[in-house]
């Protein structure tokens, strides 16, 4: 097949504007994570300010986790592909997180959470992204959503690929967070694509919507309307705001993120985490979180 042939549901493919290698570091007690969308992306990938990916098979990586802390104005969603994490907030909820499952935290107005993992050896993989909440959205009320991994919708194009629909809409198949786009402007979607050949997949997206695709097995070719541009593993292509999609081509254990959304066009301001439009709105999350009322 010739790779360059527009596929029936995406005329005009989008092309790669960048690809981004993340930055090791370490974050909570000193989990080792790779940090993939980092905060010179936030404007040009809005409504996402961050996607962490961690994968380790040493427990000296991950054993520390992530012990109490906050979060204020946008929600974390956490993808474990391989361990258990355990996750406790300020409200009394908890949760455990493990292979396959999603996490949806808003942090809204704030809480308190750790999240830590529940194994002392094997491996530990999986992402978490950020996603900003529109200003009116911000000081909601917080809560969260564990998803396991089999009420994770699932759907296998008619050539092959298997598509996880973690949120949005592929194929018709509705995700597993499926919100109405006037509450959620930022309208995400969020896809986990395994390859079992050489396949190509299709993903109609508006052109002002904000896409990125993140390669974690194999390699991955993105047909843009010229040509295509090969993405190798561990490696995030951002995808150029033009024609009506996305289509990829994998090979037999490809496996990569798609994630997209429509961007809020608001001023980011963020002090660690807490995530405001202002700078007098940061000073006042630190003074709430100081005086103990978030959570409550
Ligand atoms: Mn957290």
């Amino acid at each position: 097949m010739n790779t360059s042939t527009p596929s029936a549901l995406v005329q005009q493919p989008r092309h790669v504007e960048a690809q981004i290698t993340g930055r090791p570091t370490r974050d909570g007690a000193g989990v080792r994570l790779t940090r993939v969308l980092t905060g010179d992306l936030q404007q040009r990938l809005d409504p996402f300010l961050m996607l962490d990916n961690f994968a380790s098979d040493d427990p000296k990586d991950y054993g520390a986790g992530f012990p109490d802390h906050p979060h204020r104005g946008f929600e974390t969603v956490t993808y474990m592909i391989a361990g258990r994490m355990r996750h406790a907030d300020s409200q009394g909820g908890q949760g455990l997180l493990q292979n396959g499952g999603v996490q949806w935290m808003t942090a809204g107005r704030g809480l308190v959470h750790s999240e830590m993992p529940e194994q002392e050896e094997g491996r530990m993989e999986g992402f978490q992204l950020w996603l900003n909440l529109s200003s009116h959205q911000k000081m909601c009320t917080p809560g969260y959503r564990d998803i396991q991994s089999e009420d994770i919708p699932e759907l296998t194009t008619p050539e092959g690929v298997l598509v996880r629909v973690i949120a949005g809409t592929s194929y018709g198949v509705h995700g597993a967070m499926h919100r109405p786009a006037s509450q959620y402007p930022t309208d995400p979607l969020y896809l986990d694509l395994h390859f079992s050949g050489e396949h190509s997949f299709s993903q109609p997206l508006p052109a002002q919507h904000n896409a990125f695709v993140y390669v974690y097995r194999g390699q991955l070719d993105v047909q843009g309307a010229q040509h295509a541009a090969s993405v190798p593993v561990q490696r995030m292509a951002i995808l150029a705001n033009e024609g009506d999609g996305v289509v990829l081509r994998g090979q037999a254990g490809t496996r990569a993120l798609l994630i997209a959304g429509q961007p809020l066009h608001e001023p980011i301001a963020q002090y660690g985490p807490f995530v405001m439009n202002t700078r007098e709105e940061l000073i006042q999350a630190v003074h709430d979180f100081q005086s103990g009322t978030f959570g409550r």
